[in-house]
């Protein structure tokens, strides 16, 4: 978090395609490193916790189209979820959700598109915290997990936070994105306050480099790169001794990580979702072999419904 770069200095236009990659699936080892350091830690501040915000849901769609291998008769409704961090030193928020003006945005995309990436229920977050009266000086900063429209719909409706994202997911956003995945308009503001995320060469459950945001091991963020060139993923260690890993958009499903399944490849070839399916099956893999050793740990898909419904939702936090 130490370069800052306003979009306003940043080339105007999406050029280039989205890079897609073929199909071809390694499956590696999650070789996890005996060097990590520890997880709970006694300094761990007790006040930390976290809640899930519900900001809109997809529509219906069938299991198959969210996951390989799901089925042809089973209905989903996945969720565009935000996760509000309370932290002592200040809150974070993981992800924007729709935003107040995401029917604006998608206009961006194909028609076909929109009838894709359809949604219903719109509640956005801005909306919900001035509900609820929430103390918006409270507020340190925002991770996107990735620049995609259902993820950074939001970021206009805070335009006074930071905005930490890595400088990877930021130039490809920039430069080569297009839609459906990604819309120009939510990025473009030059309003919006980047903070380039740099990773300490510290490894953390078996991943090569993090960031312990507050140096407290309270959260940790990893890079997820694979689903978007600079994904970013968030582990949150709680006094209580529960963690929980926001895995962003490297599975929409916890059926993804449990059966180390990728995407659909027709959802691929529809609407070109993922920027590496290569490397994002590699965290896969990496991701699910975490789950298998730390029954602690909760991997937290972005979209998962089911996932959501046993977490702590907005007001209600959890320690
Ligand atoms: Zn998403
Ligand atoms: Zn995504």
């Amino acid at each position: 978090m130490t370069r800052r770069m306003k979009s306003s200095q940043l080339p105007p236009s999406l050029r280039g395609a989205l890079l897609m990659t073929t199909l071809a699936v390694t499956v590696l080892s999650g070789g996890l490193s005996h060097a990590d350091k520890t997880t709970a830690r006694a300094d761990m501040p007790a006040t930390v916790g976290y809640s899930v915000i519900k900001t809109a849901r997809s529509t219906d769609a069938k299991e198959m189209l969210v996951v390989s291998g799901g089925g042809w008769f089973k209905d989903r409704q996945l969720q565009h979820n935000v996760v509000l961090i309370q932290h002592p030193k200040g809150d974070l928020l993981i992800d924007t959700g729709l935003g107040r003006n995401v029917d604006a945005q998608v206009e961006e995309m194909s028609w076909m598109h929109r009838q894709l990436l359809a949604y219903a229920d719109v509640y956005p977050l801005i909306d919900q915290l001035e509900a609820s009266q929430y103390d918006f000086a409270r507020l340190r900063g925002i991770i996107p997990t990735h620049m995609h429209w259902d993820h950074v719909s939001g970021l206009e409706d805070l335009p006074s936070v930071p905005v930490w994202v890595t400088a990877e997911e930021h130039n490809f956003a920039v430069h080569e994105g297009k839609a459906p995945a990604f819309l120009r308009s939510q990025f473009d503001s030059p309003a919006i306050d980047w903070e380039f995320v740099r990773f300490d060469d510290e490894p953390y459950e078996g991943f090569d480099k993090s960031k312990d945001v507050f140096s407290d091991g309270t959260v940790v963020m990893v890079s997820l790169a694979g689903h978007t060139s600079g994904q970013v993923g968030v582990f949150l260690n709680l006094a209580s001794g529960n963690r929980l890993f926001f895995i962003g958009d490297t599975t929409w499903t916890a059926e993804g990580i449990e059966r180390r399944a990728p995407r659909p490849a027709m959802v691929q070839w529809l609407a070109g979702i993922d920027w590496n399916r290569e490397q994002n099956q590699v965290h896969i893999e990496h991701i699910n072999a975490l789950a298998a050793k730390d029954s602690k740990l909760t991997i937290v898909p972005a979209h998962d419904e089911n996932v959501a419904a046993k977490l702590s939702l907005y007001p209600v936090f959890a320690y």
